[in-house]
């Protein structure tokens, strides 16, 4: 098999720049290691920030989200049983968020990429990636029990934090950040109405907690709990209690109560690889670099990645201009830590550390007061939260 681009991964970065790169006439193959359910039915972030929101009605697959995704300007912080509004819109100069799930994202993208008829392999094994330091790299897997060569130009790296191709750049050509937080989060999916209509981030002496939701049907809610937390230790009624505790405020606000649909424990780490590039490998979204998720910023780096590398080809191809790629891993990670610096910061404002003391507390409870009493403290929050304008 011959194309121009050879994808790994069909996740949210994968399918958006192979889109994206359809849409220019660029010729691309995505190869994926899982089935199609697996990757329509992986819940994982929500939060679709502005720059997003506009990349996917510039790749023509918004139409869904505006339909059944829900708009928000503001969030809430909860300290000492009372929540703070945080006016987004307001303090970003009229930006805006969009709560509408990755999965449901990855399925309008599937949609359109099956549309189109370009290859899309999923259930592809022993993918390995060859040559990357030539000007004829190559990807090898297994698909329908068969050995596929794909000849290609360039290798597109957007297969996740365990992916393959990271690995494949020599130890010697990379530089490694990273961070691991002494807590996890376990997160529930509940078919339950949601009880506020906006996302409230709450700092509890027991631990952090987050109230959000998925649609006008489902709650997703968080607890901060142990990194080796056992699942099987936290009963539907343990997790209910342990979220009114955490959520509880004076003016009698409550969490509504479902059926649990899924649960799960999600580990919290900074994780950043430097350079995102190695000869004709582009690394893009987790592959390259992971922020815990209490900013918000994941799927939406990911997106940012994928839009600049897809600017970056198309100038490739078109007028056969390689400054954009030559630009590329120094313009994405300027985003990059920017969101790794934001997602550390609201980590630390609002979780309890093994190591906390009553002055660390204070001082959390200080700064907690601060963002949400002062303006130019807001705006930090906000700015940041709503996603700062893409580098095109
Ligand atoms: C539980 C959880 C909650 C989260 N919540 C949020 C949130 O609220 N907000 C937010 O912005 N972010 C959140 N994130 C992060 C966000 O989901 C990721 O940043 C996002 O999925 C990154 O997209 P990606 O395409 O780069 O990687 P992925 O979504 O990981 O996709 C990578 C794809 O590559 C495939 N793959 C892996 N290895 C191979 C291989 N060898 N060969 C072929 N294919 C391969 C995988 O199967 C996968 O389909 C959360 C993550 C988790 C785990």
């Amino acid at each position: 098999m011959r194309t121009q681009v050879a994808i790994i991964g069909a996740g949210p970065a994968g399918l958006l720049l192979g889109h994206l790169l359809h849409r220019a006439g660029i010729d691309n193959v995505i190869v994926e290691r899982h089935d199609r359910r697996y990757a329509e039915e992986r819940i994982r972030a929500g939060v679709l920030e502005q720059g997003t929101i506009d990349t996917l009605d510039e790749a023509g697959v918004g139409e869904r989200m505006h339909r059944e995704g829900l708009p928000h300007e503001g969030i809430e912080l909860l300290f000492d049983r009372k929540r703070h509004r945080i006016d987004l819109t307001a303090l970003s100069g009229g930006r805006a968020i969009v709560v509408y799930g990755q999965h449901e994202v990855v399925k309008d993208l599937i949609a359109a990429r099956v549309e189109t008829g370009r290859p899309l392999l999923f259930e592809a094994s022993d993918v390995a990636v060859h040559d990357l330091d030539s000007d004829h790299p190559s990807v090898t897997c297994v698909h329908d029990g068969a050995a596929v060569k794909i000849e290609c130009d360039y290798v597109a790296g957007c297969d996740g934090f365990h992916g393959i191709c990271r690995p494949a750049m020599p130890a010697g050509a990379l530089k490694v950040f990273d961070r691991i937080y002494p807590f996890a989060w376990l997160g529930i999916l509940a078919e339950a109405r949601p009880s506020s209509h906006e996302l409230v981030y709450a700092n509890h002496e027991n631990g952090f907690a987050l109230f959000s939701m998925r649609s006008e049907k489902i709650t997703r809610l968080y607890l901060q709990c142990e990194p080796e937390e056992d699942i099987n230790e936290w009963s539907d009624d343990r997790i209910w209690s342990e979220l009114h505790t955490r959520l509880e405020t004076d003016d009698g606000w409550k969490v509504n109560e479902g059926p649990i649909m899924q649960k799960g424990v999600t580990p919290m780490r900074s994780f950043v690889c430097e350079p995102m590039q190695y000869g004709r490998l582009f690394l893009a979204g987790d592959s390259a670099h992971i922020v815990p998720p209490t900013g918000a910023k994941g799927m939406n780096l990911a997106v940012a990645d994928v839009r600049m590398l897809s600017k970056a080809l198309i100038a490739h191809y078109a007028s056969n201009d390689d400054t954009r790629l030559a630009a590329y891993s120094d313009t994405c990670l300027k985003r990059v830590w920017r969101a790794e610096h934001y997602s550390w910061w609201m980590t630390s404002m609002l979780h309890r550390f093994p190591e906390s003391t009553p002055f660390m507390d204070r001082v959390q409870r200080s700064e907690l007061a601060y963002v949400t009493s002062s303006e130019a403290g807001g705006r930090v929050v906000a700015e940041n939260y709503v996603g700062l304008p893409f580098a095109d």
